[in-house]
C-alpha cells in the first residue's frame, strides 16, 4: 500500500505518532509517549525508535509498505540536513534526526517544523482544503503560525517565516522569551492570560480560578479558563478579553499585510474558550482595512490533536520537500 506514511509529532511534552493514509488523511492507528527533557542525541533516536516500533507492532503495519517517516518537531530546524538545531523545550540542540532514523529503518525520512506540518495537515484534509493562500495560527503557551502561499508552505529566507508571535505590538512592553519585548505572544497567549489573572489575584481581586493556577509556573489550562468564563468570573473574563483584543490587533495587521484568503485559528484556547475567539474576531473587524475586511474569512482548525501527526506524514508526499 503505497499511500501509507508514518507521521511523528515530537513535542515538549509528548512524542505522538501514527500511520496515515496520505491519500485520504485516514489514521490507521496512533501511539503516544510522554517525553521528559532529553539527554543527548542517542536519547532522541532511541525514544523516536521505541515509539515508532510500538506503533508498527500495534497497527501490524510493515514499515516497508510505507512511503517513509515524516517528523514534525518543536524548535528550529535545518530541513535539508534533517537536523534539529535548537529546541529549548526538548533540552537538546544540534541533533541529526533524519539520517540515523532513515538508516535504522532503511526508508526515507523528512523533518519539518511542528507548525509547518500542522498547517500542511489543514491544507490537505482540514480547514485549508482547496485553498492556495492561507495562514494557520496556533495559540497556546506561545503563538506561532504556518503560511501557505501558492499551495505550498512559505518558509522564508532563513526557514523561519510565520513567527507572528514575535511581531511587536507594544513598544518597550513585556519581556519575551525571544529576548525582545512587547511581542504579541506576551499579550495574547495563554501565558499572558495567566499572568494577568495572577496579578489580579495578587492585588486582592477575587476569582474562582485562584486554586487552579500553578503559581510557580503561571500555567493555566484552557478548560479551566472556559469554565471560569462560563461561571461569570470577572477577573478571568477581563483577562481573556484583553488577550483576545491583542490577538485581533495581530490578525488585522496580518490581513492588511498578507491578504490571505482565509485565516485558520487552532490550539486549546481557540477550541475551548469561545469568548477569546469571539472577542478576537470583533477586534479584527474593527481594525482591518476596509477592502481586505470585506472578504474576511476566519475559521477554526479542523484536525485538532491529530494535525501534527497527519501533517508530518504529509511531508512524505512528493510535492512537499
Ligand atoms: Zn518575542
Amino acid at each position: 500500500m503505497a499511500s501509507l506514511a508514518i507521521g511523528v509529532d515530537l513535542g515538549g511534552t509528548k512524542i505522538a505518532c501514527g500511520v496515515v493514509d496520505i491519500k485520504t488523511g485516514r489514521l490507521i492507528g496512533t501511539t503516544k509517549k510522554k517525553t521528559r527533557v532529553l539527554d543527548d542525541e542517542k536519547d532522541v533516536w532511541q525514544r523516536l525508535q521505541s515509539t515508532i516500533d510500538e506503533l508498527l507492532a500495534e497497527t501490524n503495519v510493515d514499515i516497508n509498505d510505507t512511503l517513509g517517516i515524516g517528523i514534525g518537531t518543536a524548535g528550529m530546524i535545518d530541513r535539508k540536513k534533517g537536523m534539529l538545531l535548537l529546541a529549548p523545550n526538548l533540552g537538546v540542540s544540534q541533533v541529526s534526526i533524519t539520517e540515523p532514523i532513515s538508516k535504522h529503518y532503511a526508508i526515507p525520512c523528512r523533518l519539518g517544523n511542528d507548525l509547518e506540518v500542522a498547517t500542511l495537515g489543514e491544507l490537505e484534509f482540514g480547514a485549508g482544503r482547496n485553498l492556495n493562500s492561507f495562514v494557520c495560527i496556533f495559540i497556546g503557551t506561545g503563538i506561532g503560525s504556518g503560511i501557505i502561499c501558492d499551495g505550498i508552505p512559505y518558509l522564508g529566507a532563513t526557514g523561519t517565516a510565520g513567527e507572528i508571535g514575535h511581531t511587536i505590538v507594544v513598544p518597550d512592553g513585556r519581556k519575551c522569551g525571544c529576548g525582545g519585548s512587547g511581542c504579541l505572544e506576551t499579550y495574547a497567549s495563554r501565558t499572558a492570560i495567566a499572568k494577568d489573572i495572577l496579578s489580579g489575584i495578587e492585588k486582592g481581586i477575587g476569582s474562582t480560578i485562584s486554586e487552579k493556577i500553578d503559581l510557580s509556573k503561571g500555567i493555566i489550562r484552557s478548560k479551566a479558563l472556559a469554565s471560569a468564563v462560563e461561571s461569570g468570573d470577572q477577573l478571568v473574563i477581563g483577562a481573556v478579553s484583553k488577550a483576545a483584543r491583542y490577538m485581533g490587533i495581530g490578525l488585522a495587521s496580518l490581513i492588511n499585510f498578507y491578504n490571505p484568503s482565509r485565516i485558520i485559528l487552532g490550539g486549546g484556547l481557540i477550541e475551548a474558550v469561545g469568548l477569546y475567539y469571539e472577542e478576537a474576531l470583533k477586534e479584527t473587524k474593527l481594525r482591518v482595512l476596509s477592502v481586505p475586511g470585506r472578504k474576511l474569512d476566519i475559521v477554526k482548525a479542523e484536525l485538532g490533536d491529530f494535525a501534527g501527526i497527519i501533517g508530518a506524514a504529509m511531508l512524505m508526499k512528493n510535492n512537499h520537500k
